[in-house]
């Protein structure tokens, strides 16, 4: 239903809590993010069911440790598999530190399920979107970089998707979209992304549209690739009109 990212600086869990309320306006039946560089595979995820306000109250308790800038949020307008906090995203691969949020449907989820099983991975939710953080995990593992592994397993995937992936001690987002949308944009905080400008309500003043095929990498700078990885020009940006 909902994305939102960060790669920037200021506090990730509070910038990504902030900016889904923001998104509220859409419905949703649970929420949840995951921060880099803390927890025990360099990622921590926090999830809940219901309003992004029990997230918040369950960040208010359980905090991430203070100093992470980069994360990915999502609120959830289940698909497949019941409303639950084990079905709400974001998912993560077999290690743990790999974290994934997705919008949209995944047509072949089903085949890619049996045959990901078969190779040994295990599934800890009923829904579609868990694949494409197994792909992740097996493309990571032979390139080492989140951008092609990204890329990678969305070669794989049927159906609509606007995707977040980031990665344990990582320090990159990466963003890819087909049929569901993404804008990207920098300002004082630093890159941020999401499905729906209002979610950036005053972070940013412009915004560029990732089109059907874009991957877009959050680091020291903000990388456009084409669906065959090659670097190209961002696509222009749209000034907004609150700023
Ligand atoms: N298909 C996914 C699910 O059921 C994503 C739904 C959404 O776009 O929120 O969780």
């Amino acid at each position: 239903c909902g994305i939102v990212a960060c790669r920037g600086r200021v506090q990730a869990a509070e910038f990504l809590a902030g900016a889904l309320s923001r998104l509220e306006y859409r419905g949703y039946d649970s929420a949840g993010i995951a921060v880099t560089g803390t927890g025990p595979e360099g990622l921590t995820v926090v999830r809940a069911v219901g309003r992004v306000a029990s997230l918040q109250e369950r960040l208010a308790v359980l905090p991430p440790p203070a100093g992470s800038c980069l994360g990915i949020g999502h609120t959830r307008w289940a698909t497949h598999g019941s409303v639950s906090e084990s079905n709400a995203h974001p998912h993560r691969d077999c290690s743990g530190a790999i974290a994934v949020v997705h919008n949209g449907i995944i047509d072949n989820a089903d085949e890619l399920v049996a045959e990901l099983r078969g190779r040994g991975h295990l599934f800890t939710s009923d829904v579609d979107s868990e694949v494409v953080a197994h792909l992740v995990e097996e493309h990571f593992a032979g390139t080492g970089s989140l951008a092609a592994a990204t890329l990678a397993a969305t070669r794989r995937l049927r159906g609509t998707w606007a995707l977040a992936v980031t990665a344990g001690n990582s320090r990159d987002v990466v963003l890819a979209s087909h049929r569901s949308p993404l804008v990207v944009g920098s300002g004082p905080d630093g890159h941020v992304a999401a499905s729906d400008v209002t979610a950036l309500l005053g972070t940013v003043a412009a915004v560029s549209v990732l089109q059907d095929g874009d991957v877009v990498v959050l680091g020291d700078t903000v990388t456009w690739l084409d669906a065959d990885g090659a670097e190209v020009p961002p696509r222009e940006s749209v000034r907004l009109g609150w700023a």
